[in-house]
């Protein structure tokens, strides 16, 4: 009887000692890992902020959550970031957009509207 005492105890304390935390953290990579691509940065942020050996299920929703909601309070960051690498591209391109007609594909010098207009 006293040899599964102890058994059961020390199985306990093995359990408590690593597989119930490679447990909990086992969970907290699954929930990350199982978050659509769009909570990428919100998962980087987590595993930067939080060290490994903390992440718990519980924190990893916490996280979440309060990232989810900074997110929403500023929605025009994600667009800003987008429009300001399209105007990049546009500038590094330098496409002929035409003043006159304010058409792409030619200058103003080019426009045939603008040569209608003068009638020539
Ligand atoms: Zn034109």
């Amino acid at each position: 009887m006293s040899v599964q005492l102890d058994n059961l105890t020390k199985l306990k304390q093995d359990t408590s000692a690593g597989g119930l935390i490679v447990n909990k953290m086992y969970f907290a990579f699954v929930m990350l890992l199982a978050l659509p691509n769009s909570y990428s940065n919100i998962v980087d942020t987590i595993l930067t902020v939080v060290e490994a050996t903390a992440l718990e299920p519980a924190a990893i929703h916490q996280k979440i959550i309060s990232e989810e909601a900074c997110c929403k309070s500023n929605p025009s960051a994600a667009v800003v970031t987008t429009s300001a690498s399209q105007s990049r591209d546009k500038g590094k391109k330098k496409p002929s957009k035409c003043h006159y007609c304010k058409r792409d594909g030619h200058w103003e010098n080019e426009c045939r509207k603008r040569k209608k207009d003068k009638g020539d």
